[in-house]
């Protein structure tokens, strides 16, 4: 079948001011576009296209990037072969999709990449069958059809589990970024981690007409080793079922900075940081993975490989993964705990840095 962009009047600003004005103007009937590989097809499948798209393509000021800073603009190609960046993004940035998406794809849309799942990323025809979902045009959830309000089994009109699929951010939260936006409101800067805090729908904490315009990393993270990890059907094109960063720093043998980002099992990028302080500020989703729940002490210990396996055994039993994208649940939450393990294992015997 074939599946046509429905029709948008096109915005072309040249500088961040202008965008925000227009989204201002636009209000809810306008979309940002970055490189577009995600918003057109979601478009092609009719799921919540508006009338007006605001391109950011043309915006230089989005573009620069360097060791601690990446403008939202910057190609997943550019991230990737930048070796000024530390080498888990580089990772994380060389293993979405294909080649050709990364010329197109940028760090912005990555982050801000729509939540996904089976009932969802289908055509209009596909999901007018079933009668719609939470998610885009309906009123009830296919993966979690009841939930339970004051001791009630109800229908659930309410939670949306969608997964939260983006490589690039649980690396980049492990890794502490902080990110920035201009919008309406003028601009701010909040820890990325706290920007991910809601269900498949609200997914994220963006104020209206807001632009991301940069991500920042703090200065420590240029000196810890990191690395990236995705299990997906196929090697190339795939989104990821699972994804693991880490930011890992050795004091001799003994842990000082562990960071473990988990993607692709909740309807949020998870953090786990094992100095037990890093601690997302709201979250108000329904079916929580809770980080800090039993974590095992670990920093000042000695990285063994049984220190190692608790700490892969805690993500592993944390993971919470829905029967909402490619591969069983089960086989998911079993493979958290595998890719941790090996990451860990792989960051603590090779090269520093
Ligand atoms: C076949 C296929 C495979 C894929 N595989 C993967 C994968 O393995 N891993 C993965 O992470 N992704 C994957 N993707 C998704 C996508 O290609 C990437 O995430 C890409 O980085 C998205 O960036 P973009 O610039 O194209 O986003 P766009 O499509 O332009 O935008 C995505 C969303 O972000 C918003 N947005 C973009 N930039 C900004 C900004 N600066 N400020 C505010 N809002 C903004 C847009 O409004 C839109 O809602 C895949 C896509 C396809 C089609
Ligand atoms: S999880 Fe979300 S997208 Fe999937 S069926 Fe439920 S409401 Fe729809």
């Amino acid at each position: 079948m074939t599946m046509l962009l429905p029709k948008f009047e096109l915005h072309q600003p040249k500088t961040v001011a202008d965008a925000v004005a227009l989204a201002k103007k636009f209000g809810d009937e306008a979309d940002y576009l970055s490189g577009g590989t995600d918003l057109l097809p979601n478009y092609k499948c009719g799921l919540n296209a508006r009338k007006h798209v605001i391109s950011l393509q043309h915006i230089d000021d989005l573009k620069h990037i360097d060791a601690r800073n990446i403008g939202a603009g910057v190609t997943l190609t550019e991230i990737e072969h930048n070796t000024e960046v530390p080498a888990g993004v580089r990772e994380a940035a060389g293993h979405i999709a294909s080649p050709l998406l990364r010329e197109s794809g940028t760090l912005g849309g990555n982050l801000m990449l729509d939540n996904r799942c089976h009932f969802f990323n289908q055509s209009y025809f596909w999901r007018n069958s079933l009668g719609y979902c939470l998610k885009a045009d309906g009123d009830r959830c296919h993966v979690v059809p009841r939930i339970n309000v004051d001791g009630k089994s109800v229908l659930n009109d309410k939670v949306c589990v969608a997964t939260h699929s983006s490589d690039l951010a649980p690396m980049l939260i492990a890794l502490g970024a902080e990110a920035t936006f201009i919008g309406p409101a003028g601009e701010r800067t909040i820890k990325l981690n706290d920007f991910y805090y809601g269900d498949g729908i609200e997914r994220f904490d963006r104020k209206p007409g807001e632009i991301l315009v940069k991500i920042t990393l703090p200065e420590w993270a240029s000196n810890v080793r990191s690395g990236w990890k995705k299990l997906a059907p196929r090697q190339s094109i795939d989104f990821s079922v699972v994804g693991v960063g880490i930011a890992l720093e050795l004091d001799g043998k003994k842990v000082k900075t562990l960071r473990v980002g988990l993607g692709a099992v909740d309807t949020t990028p998870v953090l786990f940081d094992f100095a037990k302080q890093d601690v997302r500020k709201d979250a108000h989703h329904y079916l929580l993975v809770s980080p800090m729940l039993g974590m095992p002490d670990v920093i000042g210990q000695e990285l063994t490989d049984e220190l190692i396996d608790k700490v892969a055994m805690h993500v592993q039993t944390q993971a919470q993964p829905k029967l909402n994208v490619p591969m069983a649940p089960d086989y998911r939450k079993k493979m958290c705990g595998v890719l941790t393990r090996r990451l860990l294992t792989e960051l603590r015997d090779g090269p520093t840095g």
